[in-house]
């Protein structure tokens, strides 16, 4: 898969080629936080499979396992757009939002679903998790 995506003022682009390992939406505090919204939704992908223009400014925090977390965002206009951990060093985890087309989507697991607001439904149809 060939794929490309960019922040909102453009400062930061990407490209992608390779598979999905992974795609995820979640309701975590962070997450809802540093979104402003019910969730994020990201695909995980090989780090190496992905190339990226201009610099992006960072966030870590310590996720409820124990791992840090890195979020990276345009430093231009606040978009979010990759995430790294310090569980998996060789990952990268891509808002799904920035992509140019992200029609190929298709979320296979919702974690942190106990912490969903009612005001954001979910498919019954994708397996959960709870926080851990
Ligand atoms: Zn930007
Ligand atoms: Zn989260």
């Amino acid at each position: 898969m060939s794929l490309s995506g960019h922040c909102h003022c453009g400062a930061v682009s990407y490209q992608v080629n390779g598979e999905p390992r992974r795609m995820a939406r979640c309701h975590c505090n962070a997450c809802r936080r540093t979104t402003g919204t019910g969730h994020l939704v990201q695909a995980f992908f090989k780090r190496a499979d992905v190339k990226i223009a201009g610099k992006t400014a960072s966030h870590q925090s310590t996720s409820d396992t124990g791992n840090t977390r890195t979020r990276h965002f345009c430093p231009t206009c606040g978009s979010r757009l990759f995430s790294g951990n310090s569980n998996a060093p060789d990952g990268i985890g891509i808002a799904v939002g920035s992509f140019d087309d992200s029609s190929w989507f298709k979320p296979e697991v919702i974690v942190y679903e106990d912490c969903r607001p009612a005001w954001d439904p979910i498919d019954q149809g994708i397996k959960t998790r709870k926080a851990p």
